[in-house]
């Protein structure tokens, strides 16, 4: 079967000298992987195409019960030239790539998720700071993929009073916070973390990148996103841009 359909470059393996087998993110059928053959030889129809992290107009040949998709066309819609050859958003930007990978299986679509994705990159390559727009983005995600945090009510008992004066009480394991009375057993989180998750629900991905937290309160956000999606997914993500940032930033 032939198709075609919009789709976003979430990473790239090279196979043999020449080819690429691609992880995408389409709009028609959700992740896919592809092989495009030749796709690195500089004279390929491919060649520029397939950048990471670009999106692409791709033509497939689709078998029922093969798991690799044949590329067979590919035209650039939006390069993302600009998140390529800025360091750091490209770092933001491939731990992105990353959580999708460890969200989203299967070929169910989602017009909802491709439009996460595409809003992100263009948030990523547009605003000078990278972290308030990816911890935003992972909620997002999160609430996409089934796992939304409760931000606004006790996750036990349901009360809405949970906030101490500093910091809320966090059962990741129940869903959320939690009230003072139900954190018998459980850590606390800064209150401005969760202050910044809800106001992150409200505010579009273009406009939180003027968010300020602490010195390192993005990536305790992070951390915090990670350790719940982790338990709930009862698996551990792999997110090898983490260390990628964390030398860019130390740099
Ligand atoms: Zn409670």
């Amino acid at each position: 079967m032939r198709v075609t359909t919009p789709a976003f470059v979430l990473r790239r393996v090279r196979w043999s000298e020449s080819s690429l087998i691609l992880t995408l993110y389409s709009l028609d059928f959700g992740r896919i992987s592809g092989m495009a053959k030749g796709a690195l030889r500089p004279k390929s129809k491919f060649y520029g195409q397939l950048e990471m992290l670009s999106l692409t107009e791709l033509s497939l040949s689709r078998k029922e019960g093969r798991e690799i998709d044949t590329v067979t066309g590919a035209g650039t819609v939006k390069s993302h030239q600009k998140l390529r050859t800025d360091p750091l958003a490209y770092a933001h930007a491939c731990l992105f790539s990353e959580w999708m990978m460890g969200m989203v299986w299967g070929s169910e679509p989602s017009q909802p998720v491709f439009h996460l994705v595409d809003n992100t990159l263009d948030a990523l390559e547009e605003s000078g700071s990278g972290w308030p727009v990816l911890c935003a983005a992972v909620e997002r995600l999160l609430r996409l993929s089934g796992l939304a945090m409760q931000l606004d009510r006790c996750s036990s008992c349901r009360r809405e009073e949970v906030e101490g004066p500093e910091r809320v009480g966090w059962r990741p394991g129940l869903g959320g916070v939690v009230c003072p009375d139900c954190l018998s057993e459980g850590g606390t989180v800064p209150r401005g973390l969760v202050g910044f998750l809800r106001r992150a629900r409200q505010t579009p991905l273009d406009r939180i990148s003027r968010t300020r937290l602490w010195p390192g309160g993005f990536r305790q956000c992070h951390d915090l996103l990670r350790e719940f999606a982790e338990n709930h997914l009862g698996t551990a993500l792999k997110l090898n841009s983490l260390k990628v940032l964390e030398d860019l930033e130390n740099a």
